[in-house]
């Protein structure tokens, strides 16, 4: 008979959890619980990976929870997973946009959590503009610009200023999805609480878009 905890540990969490352990291991695990470490939200899952971050179930796959992009990132973005929010997930790197979303790296090239994977987790991308950290969704029922006050506060804030948003003729701001790389800037920029912005995982606002950019990151 099974009992209730092979039913918590499941085979697809082993993997992870012999890389966490692994990196215990190593003394370099600690460094995560350091930094101090962040639950999800219960059901929410993770919202934003790093990024280059493959799909979430090659991610999870090839990270070994080393903290080597967590350590790097110049503007702290980056945040270990808790350990309550599962054995899966326990330890990745993840970024909660509102409170640090991704700086790019201020305009360099070279993406320093990328750089400094030692794995496949985090793949190179040939531009910023093909990264494919999440999607933005702004709620035109709480937007100030939406409700008629004037506010450019998230298209000030994006990187791909008139691609990933765009103004209409009455300043009301657009998510151009097939623009925008989920770098989350433009939630942490919204004059609203909570933000009229939200982050979706990639891919998950609409199908069509999610799967043609999921064949091109692999
Ligand atoms: S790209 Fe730069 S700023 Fe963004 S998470 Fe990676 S290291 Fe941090
Ligand atoms: S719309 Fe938002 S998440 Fe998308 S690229 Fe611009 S600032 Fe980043
Ligand atoms: S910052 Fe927020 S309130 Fe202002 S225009 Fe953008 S989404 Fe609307």
């Amino acid at each position: 008979m099974t009992d209730g905890l092979n039913n918590a540990i499941t085979r697809r969490e082993i993997l992870p959890l012999a890389g966490l352990v692994a990196g215990l291991g190593l003394g370099s695990g600690l460094r995560w619980w350091r930094r101090g470490q962040s639950a999800l939200a219960p059901g929410q899952g993770v919202v934003l990976r790093p990024p280059g971050a493959r799909s979430e179930s090659a991610f999870l796959a090839a990270c070994t929870r080393c903290a080597q992009c967590i350590e790097v990132c110049p503007d702290n973005c980056l945040l270990p997973v808790d350990l309550g929010s599962g054995l899966l997930a326990a330890a990745t790197p993840h970024l909660i946009p509102r409170q640090t979303p991704c700086h790019l790296c201020r305009g360099e090239e070279q993406l320093l959590c990328i750089a400094a994977c030692p794995t496949d987790a985090l793949a190179p991308v040939a531009e910023h503009r093909a990264l494919t950290m999440g999607t933005a969704l702004i709620d035109q029922a709480t937007c100030l610009a939406h409700l008629g006050t004037i506010c450019r506060a998230c298209w000030h804030a994006c990187p791909l200023i008139d691609e990933a948003i765009v103004l209409d003729e009455r300043g009301r701001p657009t998510i151009v999805e097939e623009a925008c790389i989920g770098c989350g800037l433009c939630d942490h920029a919204c004059l609203v609480e909570p933000s009229a912005i939200t982050m979706l995982p990639f891919g998950r606002r609409t199908a069509e878009v999610g799967r043609a950019r999921e064949v091109e990151r692999g």
